[in-house]
């Protein structure tokens, strides 16, 4: 009863103002942690399907915060949303991640962008911004978002979007298959790349219908000539049917967790034997 969606409150329960509190006082944290510089960003290796290669790395913030330890994105980035705090942070991660990919020539680089940014008219100018400090080369990097902006206001989102081309900058539609996409959607926003969720990568093993309907899923988005990336991969087995189903890219735990920039070094100097 505490939540519907993500942190949207339903009725009223006692417990009500004192989880608001909590809520609040994780905000100020917050926000502190991204005055300090103390949010963190750690990398996970995306390969090749049939060589297995490293060719990219995904960005995700990690904030260790202090009394508390370590939090979960998923609960510090619709705190970000709600308090106005999700701009700055997501400069921040884009920030961060584009001056490491300077010392990693060859890799590509995804970052994920929130609907709250996407908000923000001065957002393509600060990416702009940013690629023209760190010298970066903008068709090295793919922002990745969900369908939820897209869905409420293609208007607007198209407009951001065009900009966002003129960058050089690529677009992913990230967690493709876990909501209502259609045909005619997708290819309005001419995504450059769809990354298959996890839920839809880990159901594989649920009995064939599951194969079928990731089956169905890739081929959507390659009937639009759009490459695809499945994520969540734990196991030979989906990496398998996920190379078969025309997946190019792969990314999970099979092949590395999020990890630090030492770690990206080691594995580009050392490709991984599975
Ligand atoms: P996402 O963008 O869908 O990122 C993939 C999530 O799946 C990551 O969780 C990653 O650690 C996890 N993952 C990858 N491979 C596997 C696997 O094989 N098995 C399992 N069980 N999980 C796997 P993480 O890092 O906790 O991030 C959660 C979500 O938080 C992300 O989902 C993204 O929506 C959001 N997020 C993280 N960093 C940022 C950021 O810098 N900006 C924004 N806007 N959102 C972010
Ligand atoms: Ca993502
Ligand atoms: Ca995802
Ligand atoms: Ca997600």
């Amino acid at each position: 009863s505490k939540e519907s969606g993500r942190g949207r409150w339903t009725a009223y329960h006692p417990q009500m103002d004192e989880e608001r509190e909590t809520r609040n006082q994780m905000a100020l944290d917050l926000r502190a942690a991204i005055d300090n510089e103390d949010i963190q960003v750690v990398y996970q290796p995306v390969v090749d399907s049939s060589t297995f290669e490293l060719v990219s790395v995904e960005a995700l913030a990690r904030w260790n915060r202090p009394g508390h330890g370590p939090v979960s994105p998923d609960v510090f980035i619709p705190i970000a949303e709600a308090s106005g705090l999700i701009d700055r942070l997501g400069l921040d991660v884009l920030r961060q991640s584009l001056m490491q990919l300077a010392e990693w020539p060859g890799l590509k680089l995804s970052v994920n962008v929130s609907p709250g940014q996407f908000r923000d008219p001065a957002f393509a100018g600060h990416v702009a911004d940013l690629f023209y400090v760190t010298g970066i080369d903008p068709h090295r990097v793919v922002l990745e978002m969900t369908e939820t902006y897209f869905i409420q206001n293609p208007e607007r989102a198209r407009t951001v979007l065009e900009r966002l081309r003129k960058i050089g900058v690529q677009i992913a539609l990230d967690d493709f298959g876990s909501g209502f996409s259609s045909v005619g959607y997708l290819r309005q926003f001419g995504f450059d790349r769809m990354k298959i969720d996890k839920s839809l990568v880990q159901s594989l093993g649920d009995g064939h219908r599951a194969v079928e309907m990731l089956q169905a899923t890739v081929a959507l988005a390659r009937s639009l000539d759009v490459p695809v990336t499945a994520e969540g991969v734990e196991t030979d087995q989906q990496a398998v049917n996920l190379r078969l189903a025309g997946c190019d890219q792969l990314q999970g735990y099979l092949f590395g967790r999020p990890c630090s920039p030492a770690d990206i070094d080691a594995l580009r100097l050392r490709p991984m034997d599975l």
